[in-house]
């Protein structure tokens, strides 16, 4: 029998974790059940995701900056990642902005609706205003200087690290150009083959996703709160859900324009992340798959896939952007606000700066929402409006997230003459392990 490609499996493990999750949560054991035996081996999965996050980061930067060869390219590629990434940001955050001062979904949220909300979830939203209110104490250039770590040991302790862990890499990938190549061949083929070592364990690793994710999802379902709060927020989602999903198409038009590549191709070949993107809720996990589909089944050379790729996750978060964008203004709506055309040029401005800043991590979004909240005017309380659903929606931001760095890899192998010819045409009965 022909064996079940992998987004197939991924989804029917997310279908039954969540189909488990309902039937169980109307039993007075379920939930517990779920938590104690079940959440667990999500548990597990993300730890395996992350665990070789760092590992895949330094090696494949490293490798990829140095086989570059010279500084000029980098500076090249470097500048074109960076300036498609902002281009799309800007663009996400615009499109939020406009549909959500088109669908104006804030303005039917009932007073009593705003009160119950406001009430039950303050705890958690000023949670998340203490970690914002660090954030903003630090001085302006405080991003800068947290780039540059002053420790790379220290620094690859903490996934939320990466962006200081990308810095060195790149760092020690230029210092590997610039020596001697018969000094630097060693360095380069022992990075090299830990990279490839680093990919079979993505492979291994991937068995285990729809397992993985069966658990994850079931135990969201017993912990997610009720339904009734999905309907008094359902406006405010639905805009939300367009945003993202318009963004995906714009995604699909830009890689047909610049890259001739078909939207099933794209699609097809990036699959497995988003559904990891969306089980996960962090594109920081979901990194090394990101990398593994983009090369091997989109046809990017890994030279610009492990160059583009663990940036992108740091720093091009346009879901996250969208969501910014309609939160900020759905809030203001909700309380009454209008806001002028300059406020909501500010929020340009600031919900790009904030989506670059946010790590790459559950939640982590709404902590720099409060940010463009204090920026804009918009009581930060209002942050509780919104907290119920916040989850299902990062996941659906992060599915966002992961599309538009895949996007951007492959305009920029392309405009390299980087991107592989059709035999990545893979179709959607590719499995795994996908290496020799
Ligand atoms: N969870 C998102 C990500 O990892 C970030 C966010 O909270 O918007 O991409």
């Amino acid at each position: 029998m022909k064996k079940l490609a992998l987004h197939w499996q991924i989804l029917l493990g997310m279908l039954t974790g969540v189909l488990l999750g309902v039937l169980l949560s109307y039993t007075s054991f379920g939930p517990n059940f779920i938590k104690d035996w079940i959440k667990p081996f999500g548990t597990i999965f993300i730890n395996l995701l992350k665990l070789i996050a760092m590992p895949l980061i330094l090696a494949s930067l490293i490798k990829g900056v140095s086989d570059l060869k010279d500084i000029s390219k980098l500076s090249k590629m470097g500048g074109r990642t960076i300036g498609i990434y902002l281009c799309t940001t800007i663009l996400a955050v615009v499109l939020g902005l406009v549909l959500v001062n088109t669908i104006k979904p804030g303005n039917n949220i009932k007073e009593e609706t705003r009160e119950e909300l406001m009430l039950a979830y303050e705890e958690g939203a000023s949670a998340k205003r203490a970690v914002a209110q660090q954030q903003r104490e630090a001085g302006p250039l405080q991003p800068l200087v947290d780039i540059v770590p002053s420790n790379i040991f220290e620094a690859t302790t903490n996934n939320r690290n990466m962006l200081q862990v990308i810095f060195f890499a790149v760092f020690f990938g230029i210092g590997l150009i610039l020596i001697p190549q018969d000094k630097a061949a060693p360095v380069k083929a022992f990075f090299d083959a830990f990279n490839e070592v680093i990919l079979k364990l993505i492979d291994l690793i991937m068995l285990a996703a729809p397992y993985g994710v069966f658990a994850l999802l079931a135990a969201l379902v017993v912990e997610s709160p009720s339904l009734d709060l999905f309907q008094a927020l359902g406006m405010y989602a639905i805009t939300l859900l367009i945003g993202l999903a318009l963004m995906i198409v714009v995604y699909i038009v830009l890689v047909k324009i610049f890259t001739g590549r078909s939207p099933s191709f794209f699609m097809n070949g990036i699959a497995p992340a988003q559904l990891l993107a969306f089980s996960t809720s962090s594109s920081a996990a979901t990194l090394p798959v990101t990398m593994e589909r983009v090369e091997e089944h989109l046809g990017v050379d890994e030279e610009v896939a492990s160059f583009v790729l663990p940036i992108g996750a740091t720093i091009n978060m346009d879901g996250t952007s969208v969501y910014q964008a309609v939160a900020a203004v759905f809030i203001a709506q909700a309380f009454g606000l209008d806001l002028t055309l300059g406020t909501q040029l500010g929020i340009i401005l600031t919900a790009t700066l904030a989506s670059i800043g946010a790590a790459a991590v559950p939640g982590a979004g709404m902590v720099m929402l409060v940010i463009v909240l204090g920026q804009a005017g918009i009581p930060e309380a209002g942050l509780a409006l919104i907290f119920a659903i916040d989850r299902p929606l990062d996941m659906c931001r992060t599915i966002t997230n992961v599309t538009g760095d895949a996007a951007v890899s492959m305009m920029v192998a392309h405009s390299f003459g980087k991107l592989k010819e059709e035999p990545h045409e893979k179709k959607w009965d590719d499995n795994y392990p996908t290496k020799g």
